[in-house]
C-alpha cells in the first residue's frame, strides 16, 4: 500500500522563483525589483548582502577588473576538525560561492580612475579572516604601493577564522602592518564597512583606513550584541553596534546608502587626485558642518585634502 510522505524543501539564497522576502519588513520582493534597486528593499531600506563579484560589478568599470592572487588557497596546517574537517568546509564554501577564499583582490578602474579593490564575501565561511585573507590583503597593499593606486576595501566579516587558530589571529597583526606600509608611502586607503563587519577584521585593517564609509544599518561591532548582553548581564540599546551608532560615536566618517556609494567613492578618488578637489570642496565643507559645529565628515575631509595637496602619486620609496 502506498504511503504518503511529506517533504519540506527550503531553497538557499532566497532562490524561490526569483522572489525574496525582506528579512526586516517581510515584504516579498521580485529579483528584478531588488536588482534595479541595488539589492536594497524599496519598502524599508534594508540593504541585502551582496556577493564579492556583485560588489566588483557595482564599483569597478566594466572590463577593467584584473584579479591578483586568485589561485591562493588555504592550507589546513592544524588538521582542524570541529563537527567536520576544515578542508571539507573549504571545499563546500568554494563550491557554493565560486570563490577560492573569503576575499578577492584586483586592480581596476573606478570611473576611469585606477585603484586596487579588495572585496570580502560573507558567504564564504562568514567572511572569516584566515591566512589567505591576510596574505591577499598584504598583496593588495603591495600592488597599491607599487602602482601608487588608492586601496579600496569592501569589508564583510564574522572575524578571525577559528579553524586556523592562532594563525588567523596573526593576520590582525599582519594586515595592520600592511596598512602601516600604506601610510608610510603614503597611499590612501578607503574602507567600506558592510553588514556585518565584526571581530578581528573590524579590530584590524577595516577601521584603520584614511576614510571609513559604512552602509546604513550595518552591524559594526567587535562582538555581537547578544554575546555582550550575556557577558555583562545588561541589556543594550536597540541601535548598539549599528553604523548609525558608530557614526554618533566618531568611529566612522560617513554613512552612504548603496545607491550613492559609487558616486561618493568617485568623489573621494577624484579629490585624492587633486584635480576636482576645488569643485567639490565647498559641497563637502557644507556637509561637514559650520566651524565650531563640525561633524564626523570634517576629519575625513581633512585627511583627503592632505593627500590632494601632496604629490603622493609620484612619490617613490
Ligand atoms: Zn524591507
Amino acid at each position: 500500500m502506498a504511503q504518503r510522505v511529506s517533504v519540506n524543501i527550503s531553497r538557499r539564497n532566497g532562490a524561490s522563483g526569483g522572489a525574496e522576502s525582506c528579512p526586516q519588513c517581510k515584504q516579498l520582493l521580485s529579483a528584478v525589483e531588488l536588482r534595479d534597486n541595488y539589492s536594497v528593499c524599496p519598502n524599508c531600506g534594508n540593504h541585502f548582502r551582496l556577493s564579492a563579484r556583485e560588489r566588483v560589478a557595482m564599483l569597478a568599470d566594466s572590463g577593467t577588473w584584473n584579479e591578483i592572487a586568485a589561485g591562493l588557497r588555504s592550507a589546513d596546517p592544524l588538521q582542524f576538525f570541529d563537527l567536520r574537517p576544515y578542508s571539507e568546509r573549504l571545499e563546500e564554501a568554494e563550491y557554493d560561492t565560486g570563490l577560492g577564499e573569503a576575499m578577492i583582490v584586483g586592480s581596476c578602474r573606478i570611473h576611469k580612475m585606477d585603484a586596487v579593490l579588495m572585496v570580502m564575501d560573507f558567504s564564504f565561511m562568514g567572511g572569516s579572516m584566515g591566512s589567505v585573507v591576510g596574505e591577499k590583503f598584504w598583496r593588495a597593499c603591495e600592488a597599491a604601493i607599487e602602482n601608487r593606486y588608492p586601496l579600496v576595501a569592501v569589508c564583510a566579516s564574522g572575524g578571525a577564522r577559528m579553524q586556523e587558530g592562532i594563525l588567523s589571529l596573526l593576520q590582525m597583526a599582519k594586515t595592520t602592518c600592511a596598512v602601516e606600509l600604506l601610510s608610510e608611502v603614503p597611499v590612501p586607503f578607503i574602507s567600506i564597512l558592510t553588514h556585518p563587519t565584526t571581530g578581528g577584521v573590524l579590530a584590524s585593517f577595516a577601521t584603520l583606513a584614511d576614510v571609513i564609509i559604512a552602509e546604513p544599518g550595518a552591524l559594526l561591532s567587535f562582538s555581537g550584541p547578544r554575546v555582550i548582553e550575556q557577558t555583562i548581564k545588561e541589556s543594550l540599546p536597540d541601535n548598539f553596534g549599528l553604523a548609525e551608532s558608530n557614526l554618533n560615536h566618531g568611529q566612522i566618517d560617513m554613512i552612504v546608502p548603496r545607491s550613492q556609494l559609487k558616486d561618493r567613492l568617485v568623489q573621494i578618488l577624484g579629490m585624492l587626485e587633486g584635480g576636482v578637489a576645488c569643485a567639490l570642496e565647498p559641497l563637502w565643507e557644507e556637509e561637514a558642518g559650520r566651524p565650531g559645529r563640525r561633524g564626523p565628515l570634517a576629519g575625513a575631509l581633512g585627511r583627503i585634502k592632505a593627500f590632494a595637496n601632496a604629490p603622493w602619486r609620484s612619490l617613490k620609496r
